[in-house]
């Protein structure tokens, strides 16, 4: 069976916009040249500097706990290979716009190649940017999505700041070298949060800025 439909069986992957872009973006695209052919396999793959392109399970199960919408605006911390960035994309749609923020410069350039492939860049919906996203992109903020890849030992304030009300963070939280939990925020209100965790996920580390 794909992988894909592996996934579908398993109810890691629920909604129809969050499988047609499973399906038309391809994990494949997204790797070292020297992974060819390790797309289908349900684990984390090294993009170097020490980085993964994330298991498809764990990359399933936040996107359908972000619950992405046509037209929104969402900020990815960590964008790696852009595989998440343009599943994202394709989700969106045109009238969506979603920054990812890398703050290995060789990595921003490998997923804006990565990205390429798919015109997202050029018509306007992708922009990736080098940088820290431990503070998020205030200049850029609010968002009515946030989504982060690598683990913090506690939620960036600055993050639940830049979500609009109304809107969610999906973050692993828990130190290094333990299982971490994905956390959902909802913004219920200016200074008011709703969370729930999923405990048992593993992550590289979200580095934290000293002035942080
Ligand atoms: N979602 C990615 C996987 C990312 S792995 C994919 O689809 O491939 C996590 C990424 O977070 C790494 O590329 C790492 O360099 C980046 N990262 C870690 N701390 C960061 C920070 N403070 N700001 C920006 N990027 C960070």
């Amino acid at each position: 069976m794909s992988l894909i439909n592996e996934l579908i069986q398993s109810k890691y992957l629920k909604s129809p916009e969050i499988i047609d872009a499973f399906r038309k973006i391809k994990r494949e695209d997204f790797l070292l040249d020297q992974d060819e052919g390790m797309a289908e396999v349900n684990v984390p793959l090294s993009i170097g500097h020490g980085q993964t392109i994330s298991q498809p399970l764990t990359v399933a199960f936040m996107l359908e706990l972000l619950r992405p919408e046509k037209g929104d605006k969402i900020l990815d911390i960590g964008s790696g290979s852009g595989w998440t960035v343009a599943l994202l994309a394709q989700i969106i749609g045109k009238k969506g716009k979603i920054y990812g923020v890398e703050r290995i410069e060789e990595l921003k350039k490998f997923a804006e190649n990565n990205i390429l492939k798919y015109n997202f860049i050029n018509k306007g919906i992708v922009e990736i940017i080098h940088g820290d996203g431990y503070k998020g992109l205030p200049g850029y903020a609010p968002f009515d999505k946030i989504i982060i890849a690598a683990a913090a030992e506690e939620i960036p304030t600055a993050l639940l700041k830049q979500l609009k009300v109304g809107g969610r963070l999906v973050i692993p939280v828990g130190r290094q070298y333990e299982t971490q939990d994905i956390v959902a925020v909802d913004k219920i209100g200016k200074d008011e949060f709703k969370e729930k965790r999923y405990p048992g996920f593993v992550f590289v580390p979200l580095v934290k800025s000293h002035n942080a």
